[in-house]
C-alpha cells in the first residue's frame, strides 16, 4: 500500500502531441480514485505515466517518498511494485487459473509453499476457490476478469491500476463485480488508481474522482462535491449532463444571448470564479422541471423520453438548445408540447471556463 504523488507532471508524445500538462496529484495511500473525462482528455496517459510505460517530460511521480520518474530517469514498471488490470483480461489461454494466478510469485522467486499458500488466499478473496486447476477458456468473462484482478494484487501491490477493467462485461455482472472489487480494495486497505469512461462507475467507486480534459485536471472532488458543485460548465456537462446556455449575468438574474431563458438571480449559484458579466449557466438535469403547454417564450417540444426508475430521462428542443430533464412526475411523450421551468443554475463568469482552474490536490482523509 502506499500513496502517489504528481508533481507539474507534463507529457509530450514523440510527434508534438501535448498528452499531460500541469498535473499535480496526491492520492493517499488507501485512497480510491478514478480518472474520468472524455476520450482523448489523458486518463490512459496518465495511468500509463504512473505505470512506468510511458515517461513524463518534465515534472515527477513519487510512490511513498520514492521518486519513480522525473525528466531524467524512469523506474522500469516491472520495479515499481504496481498490479495492473486492463479491459481485456490477459490471462493465458493453456495455463491453469492457478499458474496464471501465481506468475508473479515466480517472476518474484518467491518459494512454492508460500506461493500456494497465497495463490489460495487470493483465490478465496475474489471468489474463485476451487477453480484452481480449470483452464481460463471454461470460465466466463466476469470469472476470467476475477482471475486478471486476483493475479494483479497477488503479489500485494503498493497501488492497483484499474484501465476500463470492468468495461468489457455485461450488465448486471459488472455490477456486482463493481461492488466487490470496492469491498475487497477496501478490505485489504489497497490504493487504487481506476481509469473509466463509465461517469456512473466512477460516482459509485471511488473516494475522490479526477476529471480530466485536454490532458490537464479540471476538478478534483468527492462524488457529491463534483456532483453538486463543478467548478467549471464543462464539468457540469461532462459529468452530469447539464444544459449550457451562454449569455450575460447582473444584480437581477441572468439572460441568455438570443434565447428565452432567464433565470432570477435567487435560483443561481456561482459555480467559478466571481459572477456577474458574460459567461455560462449550467442547468442539472434534476433541476429541469417540466410542465404541459405552451408558451410564446417557452416554445418546446419533446424529442426524446426515456424511462427511468427514479425519474425519465427527458430531452427537449427549447428553441434551438437541447435541454435534459430528470425529474420524478409524469413521462412525457415525444412531440409533447411543453414549458421549461428551471429551479437552480449554477453561473460561470466567462473567463473561469478557459482553460482548468487551480484545484487543490490535498488528499482526503483515506477511508
Ligand atoms: P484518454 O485515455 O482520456 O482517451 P489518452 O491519454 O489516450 O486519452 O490521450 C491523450 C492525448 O494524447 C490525446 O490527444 C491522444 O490523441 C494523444 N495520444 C495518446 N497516445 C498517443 C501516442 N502514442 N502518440 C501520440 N499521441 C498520443
Amino acid at each position: 500500500m502506499s500513496s502517489v504523488t504528481l508533481t507539474d507532471v507534463g507529457l509530450v508524445y514523440p510527434n508534438g502531441t501535448v498528452g499531460l500538462e500541469g498535473i499535480n496529484l496526491a492520492i493517499a495511500d488507501g485512497e480510491f480514485v478514478a480518472l474520468v473525462g472524455p476520450s482523448g482528455s489523458g486518463k490512459t496517459t496518465l495511468l500509463r505515466a504512473i505505470a512506468g510505460f510511458l515517461a513524463p517530460s518534465s515534472g515527477s511521480i513519487s510512490l511513498d517518498d520514492t521518486v519513480v520518474a522525473d525528466s531524467r530517469r524512469s523506474v522500469e514498471p516491472e520495479k515499481r511494485g504496481l498490479g495492473m488490470v486492463f479491459q481485456q483480461h490477459a490471462v493465458w489461454p493453456h495455463w491453469s487459473v492457478e499458474r496464471n494466478i501465481a506468475y508473479p510469485l515466480v517472476l518474484a522467486k518467491v518459494p512454492r509453499a508460500e506461493r500456494a499458500a497465497r495463490v489460495a488466499e487470493v483465490m478465496a478473496l475474489v471468489g474463485l476457490a476451487g477453480f484452481g486447476k480449470r483452464n481460463p477458456a471454461t470460465l466466463s468473462g466476469g470469472q476470467r476478469q476475477r482471475v486478471a484482478l486476483a493475479r494483479a494484487i497477488v503479489g500485494r501491490p503498493r497501488v492497483l491500476l484499474l484501465d476500463e477493467a470492468l468495461s468489457a462485461l455485461d450488465e448486471p455482472l459488472r455490477d456486482s463485480l463493481r461492488l466487490e472489487l470496492q469491498s475487497l480494495t477496501r478490505s485489504i486497505g489497497l490504493t487504487v488508481v481506476h481509469v473509466t469512461h463509465d461517469r456512473a462507475e466512477a460516482l459509485a467507486l471511488a473516494d475522490r474522482i479526477v476529471v480530466l480534459d485536454g490532458g490537464r485536471i479540471q476538478q478534483v472532488g468527492s462524488p457529491v462535491e463534483l456532483v453538486t458543485r463543478p467548478v467549471t460548465a464543462a464539468v457540469a456537462r461532462f459529468l452530469s449532463d447539464a444544459t449550457l446556455f451562454t449569455g450575460r449575468r447582473d444584480a437581477s438574474g441572468f439572460v441568455a444571448d438570443g434565447h428565452p431563458c432567464a433565470v432570477p438571480t435567487e435560483w443561481i449559484e456561482t459555480g467559478g470564479v466571481g459572477g456577474h458579466g458574460t459567461g455560462t449557466l449550467a442547468v442539472l438535469p434534476e433541476d429541469v422541471a417540466l410542465r404541459p403547454g405552451t408558451g410564446a417564450a417557452t416554445d418546446a417540444v419533446v424529442t426524446s423520453s426515456l424511462y427511468g426508475r427514479a425519474s425519465n430521462d427527458v430531452i427537449v428542443q427549447w428553441q434551438g438548445v437541447a435541454v435534459r430533464s430528470r425529474v420524478p412526475g409524469r413521462r412525457y411523450l415525444v412531440g409533447e408540447r411543453v414549458v421549461v421551468e428551471i429551479g437552480r443554475a449554477m453561473f460561470y463568469e466567462a473567463e473561469a471556463n478557459e482553460g482548468a482552474l487551480p484545484v487543490a490536490s490535498v488528499p482526503v482523509t483515506a477511508r
